[in-house]
């Protein structure tokens, strides 16, 4: 089982909220690596980036899979809402 990601960007367009971001961001809440919607350091982003990673190293440890993609999938939700 793999996070289902349409590649919508909105995460890489709104990481000023979060402080764990803060190195990726350019100065307005949008990723440094983010190129045309398309992240210049894909295979080499940082683990931080990565869903399915993030649960195996940190996240397993306090829920299920499928509540984590469920919480993840919320809050993409309501990164997608705050563009329309
Ligand atoms: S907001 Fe969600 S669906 Fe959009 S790119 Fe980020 S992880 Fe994928
Ligand atoms: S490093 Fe890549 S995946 Fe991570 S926030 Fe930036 S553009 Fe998005």
């Amino acid at each position: 089982m793999m996070f289902s990601c349409d590649c919508c960007g909105c995460c890489c367009r709104n990481i000023g909220d979060s402080p764990i971001y803060k190195g990726l961001d350019r100065g307005d809440g949008v990723c440094r690596y983010l190129s045309e919607n398309l992240c210049m350091i894909y295979e080499d982003r940082p683990v931080l980036c990565r869903v399915d990673d993030c649960y195996d190293l940190y996240f397993y440890k306090s829920m299920g899979r499928e509540e984590y993609y469920r919480l993840n999938k919320e809050v993409c939700k309501k990164l997608k809402a705050r563009e329309k």
